[in-house]
């Protein structure tokens, strides 16, 4: 444990110092890492970036089963979202050219998201969605899974635009998972 905690450390400070070597308004700012188990509401993010406090936070549950994803991806990939706000405050997306060239410059590889198979072991990934289908008078329609428990419950009321009818439930058909 307190090795992966000192191995990420290093490549905090390492990919820091990087980018206050290219970026000399970068020495102006003071980075703080938090190496932490993340709440059920962010497990799946291996890592996350506060712009406000300039904090990156590291998933240590992540780091279990992939540090070397965490060190050579994840670092850099939070670390340029910090660097953007330094760089480009005004920059419109978080996960735009801008930031794609600090990340790729600090040594990440430039992607948005990790694929499930870097970090094999664990249940993360993709959130499989319940699809639901309608027919409503002939229009066949798939409703998410929160509009669909409403609409059997009674306590929503849904108008198709196609058929300007009421979608109720009777109209359920059947149900598959995406
Ligand atoms: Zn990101």
């Amino acid at each position: 444990m307190t090795n992966l905690n000192e191995q990420i450390t290093d490549a905090f400070i390492a990919c820091v110092t990087k980018a206050s070597e290219l970026w000399i308004s970068v020495r102006n700012y003071k980075f703080t890492l938090d190496i932490c188990e993340f709440p059920a509401k962010h497990a799946q993010a291996a890592g996350l970036a506060n712009r406000m406090d300039m904090t990156i936070k590291i998933n240590i549950a992540h780091a279990r089963a992939n540090i070397d994803h965490i060190v050579n991806d994840t670092i850099p990939h939070e670390v340029a979202h910090l660097v953007q706000q330094i760089l480009r405050p005004n920059a419109k997306q978080a996960h735009g050219p801008e930031w794609r060239a600090i990340c790729v410059a600090l040594g990440g590889n430039g992607k948005r998201c990790y694929a499930e198979e870097d970090f094999p072991g664990m249940k993360i990934g993709v959130k499989r969605r319940s699809r639901h289908t309608y027919n409503v008078a002939g229009e066949v329609m798939e409703l998410g899974p929160k509009h669909h428990n409403a609409i059997q419950r009674g306590t929503l009321r849904i108008i198709s635009r196609k058929t300007k009818m009421v979608i109720t439930k009777d109209m359920y058909v059947s149900s598959r998972i995406q």
